[in-house]
């Protein structure tokens, strides 16, 4: 099983980020020790004695807790269990990333690191409220090799206000120089209710086009497979072995337990598969108080339709794609049971790639995917 740990804090909210964190005030010290207490109840009812194949500490931002506060986390993370081998991820933010913090995740047996770089262009990563500048990022990637992390990945986003293709190629080249293991590539998106959002409205800024969007992760495709990396999935690249299995659990439809205020879960109860969300802060914490579940709201039971649609979108965003026989294996009826002619009808436009039992998105047409997919909803 997965399991994902949600740091709901972060020195400021990003321009175009719709995450749940506290940021401000609202994530002082007073509010971390809360949340440390609350995760240690959280993890002891739902994951203690648990056994997990991949631990991933998001947020938020995991690193702006001091030292002593992410030690604290790493040790209610030793009440679980983790296979031999357990890849065990820290999302971590350039600008807070300290020497201390490295040795502190180490320590805890954090073997993969993922920053959120975004971009090289000290003005445009101002431009979306981002703290930190192109520097932080060489210090965080020199500190963090010092302290033995070995497999270090990167998100850089495109699409940004009035970013060059200059830009976008210097970082995806820098990033690949720099021997990252494992690229996740974004277009930026304007979350509803994010200053972003408000700005696009009153026409302050805009974001690059549909064909310079495209373009540039056209650009990013070819230079990262030349470069020796590997497109496990639209938004996904990683060098051979590096893979991020958290990740690739996530796109093969496997259970996974999200603890921390925010997080969601999505487990199998019986023989029925439900999607909880737990509660934010203050509330997540005052119901683990009260030995309450701390969710925000009631379980979602997921019906057969909504798992069905979820994982042919989540099988056909990867390299792999979808295999039919595993498809029926899984719900009892082949795809064409379930879907009719749309299957053929893909594959006759060429849109979906088939072979043998595999089923495909046509990799050219990856930044178009969603138009796609949404034929299978
Ligand atoms: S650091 Fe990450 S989680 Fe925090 S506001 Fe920025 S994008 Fe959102």
């Amino acid at each position: 099983m997965l399991l994902y740990i949600h740091v709901p804090f972060c020195a400021q909210k990003c321009a175009y980020c719709a995450f749940y964190s506290e940021a401000g005030e609202r994530a002082d010290p007073a509010a971390r020790r809360e949340y440390l207490a609350a995760l240690a109840l959280d993890f002891g009812q739902a994951a203690a004695g648990g056994t997990f194949d991949t631990l991933y500490l998001g947020g938020g931002t995991p690193t702006v807790l001091s030292p002593a506060e992410l030690a604290e986390l790493t040790d209610i993370t030793r009440r679980a269990v983790f296979a031999p081998g357990a890849e065990k991820t820290a999302e971590a933010n350039p600008g807070s990333l300290t020497e201390e913090k490295l040795a502190v995740l180490r320590a805890g047996g954090f073997n993969r690191l993922s920053l959120g770089v975004q971009s090289l262009s000290d003005t445009l990563l101002a431009r979306i409220g981002r703290r930190h500048r192109a520097d932080d990022v060489w210090r965080a990637l020199r500190l963090a090799r010092r302290a033995g992390f070995g497999n270090i990945g990167a998100d850089l986003l495109f699409g940004l206000p009035g970013q060059t293709d200059a830009d976008w190629q210097t970082a995806v080249r820098a990033m690949t120089d720099a021997g990252l293991s494992h690229l996740s590539l974004y277009a930026l998106t304007p979350e509803e209710k994010t200053p972003l959002a408000a700005d696009l409205a009153a026409g302050r800024t805009r974001l690059l086009g549909d064909d310079a969007q495209a373009d540039m992760y056209a650009w990013a495709r070819e230079y990262l497979t030349g470069a020796g990396y590997r497109q496990d999935e639209i938004s996904n690249f990683s060098l051979p072995g590096r893979a991020c299995r958290h990740n690739a659990g996530y796109w093969r439809g496997e259970e996974y337990l999200g603890l921390g205020p925010g997080a969601v879960s999505c487990l199998t109860e019986g023989s029925q598969p439900v999607r909880t969300r737990r509660a934010a802060l203050k509330e997540y914490a005052a119901l683990l108080r009260a030995g309450l579940p701390p969710l925000a709201e009631g379980a979602e039971p997921l019906d057969r339709e909504t798992r069905i649609k979820e994982y042919v979108m989540l099988r056909l965003r990867t390299r792999e794609g979808l295999d039919r026989r595993e498809f029926s294996r899984r719900f009892g009826a082949s795809l064409e049971d379930v879907f009719g002619e749309t299957p053929e009808q893909l594959i006759r436009a060429r849109l979906l790639l088939s072979e043998g039992d595999g089923l495909r998105l046509d990799p050219d047409r990856y930044f178009v995917a969603n138009s796609i997919l949404v034929k299978f909803m």
